[in-house]
């Protein structure tokens, strides 16, 4: 990477003030410690007792519940971003490492409450959610309580809880060691994994080559140990499901996720049966790129030789005036990021790579976190940080509890924020060749999220069923149920020979068991509300606001229908595809008229 070029952002950096003043603030001792007193006061005062409570009681219970955390979270935020920027200085990594374990405490004296809950009879239950006084917390009330038929008896549960510090976390634990300990030789120099998986993205056809060779060389070693992991870590789940009465191996995934077995098999169902989206664009690039046949460590070279840059004031300018287009007021909102110091931009020594969103700060703002290079990538996720920010803005007056939300709906204005911009960036752009290498890259990241998560699932619940069905997998099973489910994605329109190994550095797969689909999910549910936003226009805005206000206040399916979108429909997941062969539809017409390839 390439960081001498200036783009205008190298001083654009957040304020942390309106949290605290610094690392050495009072308040923040201040804070935990009433976080932890109220903690303990809180369990004095309702452990045993939370069947007993009528509504009002439980209302005034939930309330200090969701207060005590909030003070906490505030505090946890503040040292986490304060440490993300500078992760080099030792007193913000002890700030983190300090808050993490007075978070454990705290979280420990409150445990009792959501058990507690799960453990009132269904009857008691219902008449007490039936009781207006309950009502803004109902769906809270019903996600503390879903868990509440897989639950085992209290010695049990503790025993499960405590089991899993030498059963499966500590296998997560190896894992991530083994993967941190990987080397690459690449032309005889030892580099790191990421700096190898980095080389895929030259345009350097043969340096791509060597490095897949050097990136399968040194998958070789310790692959026997990952593949014995991965099949302890199936096991150990298919024994949690037995015990617990969970019907299939993702079960208990889709339950977190606050959606059913048979709506996340309506997206696989969707999704697989059009890989031939997939199949188009690989075939549609490997002609751009002068290629018979694109090999997989082709898929990420760039189209163009040297991408545009954009600097920081165009970007915000772009970014502003996308959002703004949507509406006056999430242009407004979104420009407060810029002009109130909510962003911190450019890269820095010792901060962390990547970028995110802290999307509920309670009582204060989001706050967005980048490492911003002008390139189109850094444009976009710009945008869809900032989606973020606008749905944890517009969710906050619903307080911490109702405005957090699963994985499944967190994406939803992050991806259409991204809608948003490339629209515009390429309303902008008139020149063939440019509009093309737009439409390339965003083809691109859709398949990332779209197909490729979904292709990896496919895998996972091939090796999940085999271990329960058969028994152990040898590596070769691995390969070869990963083999077959990437050629079920690609086709014939990439070479997949030497591919073999490359499940096993992927850390989900041990470390959230099911977790991929929910990219997918999130994605097509956003792109799906965006394609019906371009169809019916403005009359689509306050719904979709209404939407974001939700948080996470109520079940994905009643988001959806605020805006007047049917989960239970499979069409949701196919018109998100529709919008992305509408955007290959345009790059091959394009292709073809500037008779590239
Ligand atoms: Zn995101």
């Amino acid at each position: 990477m390439t960081t001498t070029e200036l783009t205008g952002a190298e001083d654009v950096a957040w304020n942390l003030s309106d949290l605290y003043e610094s690392g050495d603030d009072p308040r923040l001792e201040t804070d935990v410690d009433e976080a932890e007193s109220a903690a303990a006061a809180f369990r004095n005062r309702y452990h045993g007792e939370v069947a007993g409570l009528d509504a009002a009681a439980l209302v005034a219970a939930i309330e200090e519940r969701e207060r005590i955390e909030s003070v906490f979270t505030r505090a946890i935020y503040y040292a986490h971003l304060w440490f993300a920027t500078d992760m080099t200085d030792s007193q913000r990594g002890a700030l983190v490492a300090h808050l993490t374990e007075k978070g454990a405490a705290v979280e420990t004296q409150l445990l009792f409450f959501s058990l507690e809950l799960a453990d009132l009879g269904d009857e008691a239950a219902e008449a007490l959610l039936a009781d207006a006084a309950l009502e803004r917390w109902q769906h809270w009330l019903r996600s503390v309580r879903k868990y509440r038929p897989y639950l085992l008896s209290e010695p049990e549960e503790k025993i499960m809880t405590e089991k899993v510090v030498s059963g499966f976390a500590a296998w997560d634990r190896l894992y991530d060691e083994l993967l941190g300990a990987i080397k690459v030789d690449l032309d005889g120099e030892e580099i790191g994994f990421e700096e190898a998986m980095s080389k895929l993205y030259s345009p350097d056809r043969d340096l791509r080559g060597r490095a897949s060779e050097a990136v399968t060389a040194a998958l070789e070693p310790g692959a026997r140990t990952r593949t014995y992991v991965f099949n302890t870590i199936a096991v150990d789940r298919s024994i949690d499901d037995r015990l617990r009465g969970h019907e299939t191996w993702i079960s208990a995934r889709n339950l977190a996720n606050d959606t059913t077995d048979e709506a996340v098999q309506a997206l696989i169902d969707a999704v697989v049966s059009r890989y031939d989206v997939v199949r188009r664009y690989y075939t549609l690039k490997a002609r751009l790129l002068g290629l018979e046949r694109l090999s997989f460590y082709d898929r990420m070279a760039p189209l163009a030789e040297d991408p545009e840059q954009m600097a920081w004031d165009e970007a915000r300018e772009l970014v502003v005036n996308a959002f703004a287009d949507f509406s006056s007021e999430t242009g407004g909102i979104v420009e407060r990021f810029f002009g109130e110091a909510w962003i911190d931009a450019p890269p820095r020594d010792g901060k962390r790579p990547g970028a995110f969103c802290a999307t509920n700060v309670p009582g204060v703002h989001p706050y967005v976190f980048l490492n911003y290079t002008g390139d189109r990538r850094s444009v976009l996720t710009l945008a869809h940080e900032l989606g973020h920010g606008l749905h944890g803005y517009l969710a906050a007056p619903l307080g911490l509890f109702n405005a957090s939300t699963p994985l499944t709906t967190a994406e939803t204005a992050s991806v259409f924020g991204e809608a948003l911009t490339f629209k515009r960036l390429l309303a902008e752009e008139d020149d063939p060749k440019r509009r093309l290498n737009l439409l390339a890259g965003r083809i691109e990241d859709s398949i990332a999220t779209i197909y490729r998560q979904v292709a990896m699932n496919r895998f996972e619940d091939a090796v999940h069923t085999w271990r329960r069905d058969e028994g152990e997998l040898s590596p070769e099973k691995f390969e070869e149920l990963w083999l077959g489910t990437q050629a079920d994605m690609f086709g014939d329109s990439v070479d997949i020979g030497g591919y073999g190994s490359w499940w096993s550095y992927i850390p989900h797969f041990i470390g959230t068991p099911g977790y991929v689909y929910a990219y997918s999910y999130g994605c097509l549910f956003a792109l799906s509300i965006f394609r019906k936003y371009e169809l019916e226009g403005d009359s689509m805005v306050e719904p979709y606001l209404d939407l974001l206000r939700a948080g996470g206040s109520k079940p994905p399916a009643e988001l959806a229908e605020m805006v007047g979108l049917d989960l239970t429909n499979p069409d949701i997941w196919s018109s998100g595809i529709d919008a992305l062969e509408a955007e290959l539809d345009e790059a091959e017409a394009l292709a073809n008229e500037a008779g590239l390839g």
